[in-house]
C-alpha cells in the first residue's frame, strides 16, 4: 500500500478507471460553517490519493475533473455527507454514486450497525482506525497519522462495493438501491436546500 500525498490538487491527467473509492475529511459537519479540507481517492489497487485543498479558492482543476467524470463511479461510505460538501465547496456533483452505507441498510438488516468500521470488519474481516476521525483536518501539515486514517477509509470500499451488490442481489434489494444511489443527489441538495432532518416523503 502507498499513499500519494498531493497539495491542491491531483496530477493533471490522473485517471482512476471505472469506480473511484472516494472519501472528504472536513472541519465538522455543518455546511454552511465548516470547511472541506482533504479528498481522498483509490481506484481499488490498494493505493491512496490524499489531496490537501487549498482554501478558500478550492482551485484544482483536476480533481474536479474525475469527481465530475460520468463514466467513473463513485463509491462512498454516506455519500450523502460527502456529495453535500463538494458540491457546496467545489462546485461539483458526483455521479453517479455507489454509496456502501445505504447499500448496508438495505442489505444488513439484521444489525443497526452500518459504520464504515463496523461493516469493513464484518464483510472483509479488516480493521480500521477510526482514532484520527475528530482530528484538525484544516492543519498546514497533516501528521502520519491523518494520512494513514484518511487513506484507510478510501482502501477497502471497491471490496465493500462488491460484498454488498452480493447480498443486494440475495435479498433482492439491488434495484431498491440503485434508485436510492440515483436520489444521493437529491437528497445531499435537500440538505443543502434546509431540509436536513425532515422526510419531505412523510405525513405530518
Ligand atoms: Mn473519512
Amino acid at each position: 500500500m502507498t499513499i500519494h500525498f498531493h497539495e491542491g490538487d491531483l496530477p493533471k491527467g490522473a485517471g482512476f478507471g471505472a469506480a473511484v473509492a472516494v472519501d472528504t475529511e472536513t472541519m465538522g459537519l455543518s455546511l454552511t460553517r465548516d470547511a472541506l479540507c482533504v479528498v481522498q481517492l483509490s481506484a481499488g489497487d490498494g493505493d491512496a490519493h490524499v489531496v490537501r485543498l487549498n482554501r478558500p479558492g478550492y482551485d484544482c482543476p483536476n480533481l474536479k475533473a474525475v469527481l465530475a467524470d460520468p463514466k467513473t463511479e463513485k463509491i462512498l461510505h454516506f455519500a450523502r455527507f460527502d456529495l453535500a460538501m463538494v458540491e457546496t465547496h467545489l462546485g461539483v456533483a458526483m455521479a453517479p454514486v455507489f454509496c456502501t452505507r445505504t447499500a448496508s441498510k438495505l442489505a444488513r438488516t439484521y444489525t443497526d450497525r452500518h459504520g464504515l468500521k463496523d461493516v469493513t470488519r464484518e464483510l472483509l474481516g479488516v480493521e480500521i482506525s477510526k482514532q484520527q476521525q475528530s482530528s484538525d483536518w484544516g492543519a498546514k501539515t497533516l501528521s502520519e497519522a491523518q494520512l494513514e486514517y484518511a487513506a484507510a477509509d478510501v482502501l477497502y470500499l471497491h471490496a465493500l462495493r462488491d460484498r454488498l451488490t452480493e447480498m443486494l442481489q440475495r435479498e433482492g434489494r439491488l434495484e431498491l438501491a440503485r434508485a436510492c444511489f440515483e436520489f444521493l443527489p437529491w437528497r445531499a441538495r435537500l440538505d443543502m436546500a434546509g431540509w436536513p432532518e425532515d422526510d419531505v416523503f412523510a405525513h405530518g
